[in-house]
């Protein structure tokens, strides 16, 4: 086995500052040969943050009960500082609304980097890493572990596949090691549900789209890699096209290189999926397509084809390194949190957690870079709040308008300095010794607070949260 973690390079640890300004100059790149490059030449795979907190480590640990938007995708990872905003923020609400919760949806994920589009990263140790590394072959210089699983090995996810039967491909690429002894590693996942048999007039359309591709786009790269596989050590090819203006990539691994039309006896997969500039390297909404062949003479021939599509997990530009959180709105009832119902929004309370967010934020000593929320929230928002609420900075500087944000709301902290940094970690880490009022932090409040909910409150509250609500 020791061959094996030979090829598996180390995780390179950086602060989550330096990680996110790498990541940022990739993205900007706006040649793609460049960023292809920069991806390669500043090694973004095995790039990672050792500083960020796993969030819902913390349940059962004192952290207040937040709502998870799910617990399977392990999204849950924020720098010390969002971790105490979100504590004392959410404390301080509940002291106002105690029958109110909030949800969290995407925070970073584990050592942080880019969200892309379909894929999950895990950090595994132990036998879980060893399962992996004992199943994983050598695909394309990458030790890849693939296995087919009925739905029903995700339990908590069986509404997102069409039957409990169906068969999912697990896609397990190991990144990079963090330790050998123990075994610690880095590893990107991703699944895919199997399709119905494609007819042939469809395998048809598939091998025109390619063709296309190939026409309009432009090759990034071609790489000659050895393989192993069931049946042994060889050599493949893979080629990668972007046709930026139809916004189609395509990745093909053949056993011959592929030149100006796809030549179907060579293929061994095709990968189709969108392509945006914004997101190097990620592939949404692939499509795999692999050949199933029949002994024709002494020959193989393609007879026809199993198809893949990945299951789908969000991409975010952001959410690079645990200073970003999506969060549900305030809900009547708390219903349909991440839901689009702007009727339902709370506008009043939704506005009390902005505020109770901004003051938690300076009492960590950083600041609400913004909050990102759809137009149909603004509006409902400005509908709904008085006008003392409207000329207020938050409402002003730090709201700001931003596409599909009617579901949840994406707030941002600035950067975080080493103090804040190390004033979360020591709130976090005595947390559960921690009693909620000692959680909360003092609002003046923009707009008047409830009265039924207001006079729900101790005196004790009152005092520990000094709201000044204006006339
Ligand atoms: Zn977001």
């Amino acid at each position: 086995m020791s061959g094996a973690l030979q090829a598996i390079p180390s995780v390179l640890l950086e602060s989550p500052n330096r990680l996110e300004t790498r990541w940022l100059h990739v993205k900007k790149q706006s040649d793609l040969h460049r960023q292809r490059e920069s991806l390669d030449r500043q090694r973004m795979d095995r790039r990672a943050t050792a500083d960020l907190l796993d969030l819902r480590a913390y349940e059962g640990r004192g952290l207040p009960p937040f709502g998870w938007r799910d617990r399977t995708r392990g999204r849950t990872h924020v720098t010390a500082t969002m971790a105490a905003v979100l504590v004392r923020a959410y404390a301080t609400f509940r002291a106002i609304y105690p029958d109110r919760r909030l949800s969290l949806g995407d925070l970073a994920q584990p050592g942080g980097g880019t969200l892309y589009h379909g894929t999950l990263v895990r950090e595994l140790e132990g036998d879980a890493a060893q399962d992996v590394l004992n199943r994983s072959r050598l695909e394309g210089g990458r030790l890849v572990a693939r296995s087919l699983r009925p739905a029903t090995s995700f339990p908590r996810e069986l509404h997102r596949f069409e039957a409990p039967d169906q068969r999912v491909e697990v896609e397990e690429t190991i990144l990079a090691q963090h330790s050998a002894r123990p075994l610690r590693l880095r590893v990107a996942v991703r699944r895919y549900v199997e399709s119905a048999v494609p007819e042939p007039d469809q395998a048809k359309e598939m091998i025109r789209e390619a063709n296309a591709i190939i026409r309009r786009g432009t090759l990034l790269s071609t790489t000659t890699l050895p393989y192993w596989s069931r049946d042994g050590a060889r050599r493949l090819v893979r080629q990668h096209w972007v046709s930026p203006g139809t916004r189609g990539q395509l990745v093909v691994t053949s056993s011959r290189k592929q030149k100006r039309r796809l030549r179907v006896a060579d293929l061994e997969e095709i990968r189709f999926s969108r392509f945006s500039a914004r997101k190097p390297d990620s592939f949404q909404r692939e499509r795999r397509w692999l050949p199933t062949r029949v002994q024709d003479g002494r020959k193989t021939r393609v007879e026809g084809w199993r198809r893949f599509t990945a299951l789908y997990e969000a991409g975010h530009i952001t959410h690079l390194t645990g200073r970003d959180a999506d969060i549900s709105y305030v809900t009547n009832e708390n219903r349909s949190h991440f839901a689009v119902d702007i009727p339902n929004i709370d506008v009043v309370a939704t506005w009390h957690w902005f505020e109770a967010l901004c003051a938690a934020a300076r009492e960590m000593g950083t600041e609400v870079e913004k909050i990102l929320v759809d137009r149909s929230v603004l509006s409902h928002l400005k509908a709904g709040l008085p006008e003392s609420a409207l000329k207020t900075p938050l409402f002003t500087q730090i709201l700001k308008r931003s596409g599909g944000h009617n579901a949840h709301h994406h707030l941002r902290l600035l950067a975080s300095d080493r103090r804040s940094e190390a004033k979360g970690a020591d709130l976090m880490s005595g947390l559960s010794e921690r009693t909620l009022e000692s959680l909360r932090v003092p609002v003046s409040y923009s707009v008047p607070l409830p009265a039924t909910e207001a006079a729900a409150r101790t005196p004790d509250d009152a005092a520990a949260s000094s709201p000044t609500p204006s006339k």
